[in-house]
């Protein structure tokens, strides 16, 4: 590690320097280890959702941009296919060291695009990590499989090859982690890497580029072009481009899926959500609420692990769950995401905020009770900020817009059932199945609830089940196309292809003749 920290130091003195310039206020692409700029592509304003004031552009690359990526990154493919997985893995060794050391910078990135507060940054950021972590044990992932004497004299083996060229595009929300759930571990079991972030977040993706870089990615292994439909599209069509990730909304998700495969790509499209907890009369209240407050209001609701939906199990328990919240809602410090003391930002964009405001005039329309109003909340300083303040909605029901869509906005609703069965069929029917959790002291009840709950992550007492990086993040219905999950030991499945091999060295001494039986090993 000193060694690592004095050759990284002395290099990135200059990189950094170099860096500055190559943000400036366009953020461009990073094709074949290059900054290239967005000269002669369509812009977009990127926001900052505390000040409403427009930082910076970003370059929405060209088909023709986008087919620059690909192309470097196809020529970079042979010789890293080639290097040995241990060798790879240095490469992260030294990400991970890099990344820590710019933590700072990265997390100021996210908090100046998305808003979210600096505390909840950094989580993000260690979760990214964590995923560069996993990356380091490529040589053990793809170890393979080995039987020896699978006939006589005969051996047969399966081993994991890279795919060629892969691609990822990724939601605004988490504009360092999500991208790292896919590129490492591809890039580490020896594909190169298309990403296109979201426009609305675009910086933090380049800037890790540029550190892999640094770290000793070959150009070309990792490209970023930054872009919208035109950039997605040429990846979804383009024959060179092997497998898809996606993590974003589920019409695109569902647009992703059917349009990646029908062009013949292996794809991952994971989508909304619309996330339940279930409080139990018997649970620890207090606790579960405090857990409640975080999950439902952390990151201003824009988490696709989010609670926005709380099932109280009898009127007692409503009514306690919806007292203590309402309490921890008048405590709730609201404001830009640069000061630490505050615990929720803005939301991202204006459009956004226009939109979740609505779903709440829906709620108050369609006759659930606004027990918490945010939508006249002013923040000094930041008037011209994306700013809504906590709203909790009770008595909703199943019917209701507001408890069918996915709001991804600080609106939490409660609805109220009479039974710990009434509340796992109510889950059961919604369309989305990522995330869900149970608070409770009763052991059966939990165990219950996880066995029979069509949902791919579950919490006991936890509210945000985010699987860490060594195992998959995935979830069910239409939360998710495709057929592995993101990341962990999935992740290595998705990014590689099996290959199963049969040998056999026949002895010159033993001459066979023809065989029309179907082989077997007995
Ligand atoms: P989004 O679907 O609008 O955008 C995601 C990506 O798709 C972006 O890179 C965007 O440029 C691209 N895109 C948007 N419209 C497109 C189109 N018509 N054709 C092709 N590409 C298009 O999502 P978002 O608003 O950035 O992110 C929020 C959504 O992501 C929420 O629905 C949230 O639940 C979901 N999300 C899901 C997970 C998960 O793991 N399941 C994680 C994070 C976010």
């Amino acid at each position: 590690e000193d060694v690592c920290q004095k050759e990284c130091a002395t290099v990135l003195e200059l990189k950094v320097a170099s860096m500055e310039d190559g943000m400036g206020n366009i953020v461009g692409h990073f094709i074949n280890g290059q900054n290239v700029s967005g000269a002669g592509n369509r812009m977009q304003d990127v926001y900052n959702p505390a000040t409403g004031e427009v930082t910076r552009q970003v370059a929405l690359a060209s088909k023709e941009r986008v087919e620059e990526a690909i192309r470097a990154a196809e020529a970079a493919f042979p010789a890293w296919r080639n290097t040995s997985p241990a060798k790879r893995a240095q490469v992260f060794f030294k990400l991970k060291y890099l990344i820590e050391q710019h933590a700072e910078k990265i997390v100021g990135m996210i908090i100046d695009e998305h808003g979210k507060v600096y505390h909840d940054a950094m989580g993000e950021l260690t979760r990214a990590i964590e995923n560069v972590e996993f990356a380091c044990g490529a040589p053990e992932l793809l170890k393979g499989e080995h039987s020896k004497n699978v006939g006589t004299s005969i051996d047969s083996w399966s081993e994991f090859q890279p795919l060629g060229v892969t691609a990822g595009i990724t939601p605004f929300n988490f504009p360092a982690m999500v991208p790292f759930w896919m590129w490492p571990l591809s890039v580490v079991v020896g594909n190169t890497f298309v990403l296109k972030p979201s426009e609305r977040t675009p910086s933090a993706s380049i800037f890790m580029a540029q550190l892999a870089l640094e770290a000793g990615l070959p150009p070309g292994v990792l490209n970023v072009v930054n872009g919208d439909k035109e950039a997605v599209d040429t990846l979804l069509m383009d024959p060179r481009v092997q497998a898809v990730s996606f993590v974003g909304s589920t019409p695109v998700a569902e647009y992703i899926y059917a349009t990646g495969t029908a062009n013949g790509k292996r794809v991952q499209a994971l989508g909304g959500a619309k996330n339940h907890a279930v409080v139990m009369p018997d649970a620890d209240l207090d606790n579960a609420v405090s857990a409640l407050m975080g999950a439902a209001y952390g990151s201003c609701g824009e988490r696709c692990m989010a609670i926005p939906l709380v099932v109280a199990v009898g009127d007692e328990t409503g009514d306690a769950v919806v007292a203590r919240l309402k309490r921890q809602l008048e405590v709730m410090k609201i404001g830009p995401g640069v000061d630490n003391s505050n615990d929720m930002g803005p939301l991202v964009t204006k459009e956004h905020l226009a939109k979740v405001r609505r779903y709440v005039d829906f709620g108050v329309a369609e006759g659930a009770e606004l027990l918490v109003d945010g939508r006249n909340i002013v923040i000094p300083e930041h008037e011209k900020g994306f700013f809504l303040g906590g709203c909790l909605f009770d008595k909703v029901t199943s019917e209701m817009t507001i408890y069918r869509d996915e709001i991804f906005g600080p609106v939490l609703g409660v609805v109220r059932v009479n039974s710990l069965q009434e509340a796992i069929d109510l889950i059961n029917r919604h369309e989305y199945g990522n995330g869900t959790c149970i608070f409770t002291r009763d052991g059966e009840s939990a165990r219950y609830f996880t066995d029979t709950i069509k949902v791919g992550m579950v919490g006991v007492n936890v509210p945000l089940p985010v699987p860490v990086a060594y195992h998959s993040f995935g979830g069910w219905k239409r939360s998710l196309f495709g057929d592995l999950y993101a990341y962990g030991p999935d992740g290595v499945r998705f990014y590689t292809r099996r290959k199963t091999i049969t040998q056999r060295w026949p002895s010159s001494s033993l001459r066979e003749g023809a065989v029309f039986s179907f082989p077997s090993g007995v």
